[in-house]
C-alpha cells in the first residue's frame, strides 16, 4: 500500500494494448486510458543502466521497456477503486502449505488513511495497494489457498507475484496530492512510481513474502502509519530509485518539474526506517526516567535510605531509558531483504508480446 499526504506537493492512445494491459471492468475508461498512457510513456523511455536500480530490479538493463516489463510480471491485473475484495474471495484448498514455512510480522496498524494526520498538514491517502500479495499472505498464514474473482475469471492466490492493483483515492486526484494535472507528465510518474511500488509487493518469501511496510516511528511525518519500510529494498525505496533515474533523464523537465520530482524522491527515501526505529516509545521512557530521578532524589534528601546498589540500579534505568529515547539516525541502515519470490506463479511469458506492442506502437505513432 501506498500512503501519500494530500497537499503535500512532493508525489497517447494505446487502444491496441488494452486487452494486453489486464484491466478489470471495474476501472473506469478514463483512468485505463490514463494508465495505458503513462505505461506506453515509460516503454518509449531510453534510460541508460542504473546500477542501483539494476540491482534491486534484479534486471540486466534499466530502459523504460525493461522496466516496464519488471512491472508486468508482478501484475496480473488492475481493479478499480470500487472493487469489493470481500464479496470477491473465496477459499479454493483448506489445506495449502506452501513453502517456505515462515510468514512475515504484521505491523499493529495505529493509524488507517482517509483522516487528518497528526500534525495537521493534510489528508493521509492511500494511492494504491496490492490486494495481490495481501491476499496471498492471509491465506498462507491460515492454510488455506484464496481465490479472489475478478470479472470473470478466478486467479488462485499462490504466490505474492500474483499482484493484483486496486486504485486508491489518491492515485488519480494528483491535483491535491502533488500540485499538478492528471494528465500531466508529472503525474504520469507519480502514477508509474505507484506501479513500481506495488510490484514490490509481489515480490519475497518467508519473512519478507510482500515486502510488507513497518509502522513509522515516532517523530516520522508518517508517524503511526504502516508508510515506512524496513529494510533497504522496499517498495518505497525502489520507487524512490525509479523517480532517480526518470529525473536524471527527464531532458525537457522545467526547473518547477525538477522540483517537484525531488520532493517525490526524497519523500521516497525518508520512508526506509531502521527496524529498531519501531520500538522506541518516547512516553513510556519518559515516565521511567522521572519516577527513577524521583527515587534518586529521595535517596540523596534522606541520607541512609538507599545503599551503593540501589543507587546504581537506578541511574542504569535512568541511563538505559534516555538511550531508547535517542533519535534513531545512529542505527545501522535497513537491512536488504530477499526479494525472491515464494509460491508457484505463471511463468514470464508476456514479455515478448509487450516489446513486440510496444516497439510497434513506438515506430508508428
Ligand atoms: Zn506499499
Amino acid at each position: 500500500m501506498k500512503l501519500l499526504i494530500a497537499t503535500l506537493a512532493m508525489a497517447l492512445a494505446g487502444a491496441s494494448a488494452q486487452a494486453e494491459i489486464q484491466f478489470s471492468k471495474s476501472v473506469p475508461s478514463e483512468q485505463k486510458k490514463l494508465l495505458t498512457r503513462d505505461m506506453f510513456f515509460l516503454a518509449n523511455q531510453s534510460y541508460p543502466s542504473d546500477s542501483k536500480l539494476a540491482q534491486m530490479m534484479e534486471i540486466g538493463s534499466t530502459d523504460g521497456l525493461t522496466i516496464l516489463n519488471w512491472i508486468d510480471n508482478r501484475m496480473v491485473r488492475i481493479v478499480g477503486e470500487d472493487f469489493d475484495i470481500e464479496k470477491n474471495i473465496s477459499i479454493v484448498n483448506q489445506s495449502f502449505f506452501p513453502e517456505p514455512s515462515a510468514t512475515p510480522e504484521l505491523p499493529t496498524v495505529v493509524k488507517t488513511p482517509g483522516g487528518s494526520s497528526g500534525g495537521g498538514s493534510g489528508t493521509v491517502k492511500t494511492v494504491m495497494s496490492n490486494l495481490g500479495g495481501a491476499v496471498y499472505i492471509s491465506g498462507k498464514m491460515s492454510h488455506v489457498m484464496f481465490s479472489l474473482k475478478v470479472d470473470d475469471s478466478k486467479i488462485n492466490m499462490t504466490s505474492p507475484r500474483l499482484g493484483v492493483f486496486k486504485v486508491g483515492e489518491g492515485l488519480f486526484d494528483t491535483k491535491t496530492m502533488i500540485k499538478s494535472p492528471v494528465d500531466s507528465k508529472m503525474s504520469s510518474y507519480y502514477r508509474l512510481a505507484t506501479l513500481v511500488h506495488e510490484a514490490r509487493h509481489s515480490d519475497g518469501r518467508g519473512a519478507s513474502a510482500g515486502f510488507l511496510h513497518a509502522i513509522c516511528p515516532s517523530g516520522h511525518r508518517f508517524d503511526g502509519y504502516a508508510g515506512c519500510d524496513a529494510s533497504s529494498n522496499g517498495p518505497y525505496t525502489i520507487e524512490g530509485q525509479f523517480l532517480k533515474v526518470a529525473v536524471q533523464n527527464c531532458k525537457d523537465c522545467q526547473p518547477g518539474e525538477l522540483e517537484l520530482m525531488n520532493k517525490m524522491i526524497a519523500d521516497s527515501f525518508s520512508r526506509a526506517v531502521a527496524p529498531a526505529a519501531q520500538t522506541a516509545d518516547t512516553s513510556i521512557n519518559a515516565t521511567i526516567i522521572s519516577s527513577y530521578q524521583l527515587l534518586l532524589s529521595f535517596c540523596k534528601n534522606t541520607p541512609g535510605s538507599c545503599t551503593p546498589e540501589q543507587k546504581k540500579q537506578y541511574e542504569d534505568a535512568i541511563a538505559k531509558a534516555q538511550a531508547a529515547m535517542q533519535p534513531q539516525t545512529a542505527v545501522a541502515e535497513a537491512p536488504r531483504w530477499d526479494a525472491a519470490p515464494e509460491g508457484t506463479y505463471p511463468s514470464v511469458s508476456r514479455d515478448n508480446t509487450w516489446s513486440s506492442i510496444y516497439q510497434l506502437n513506438a515506430k508508428t505513432k
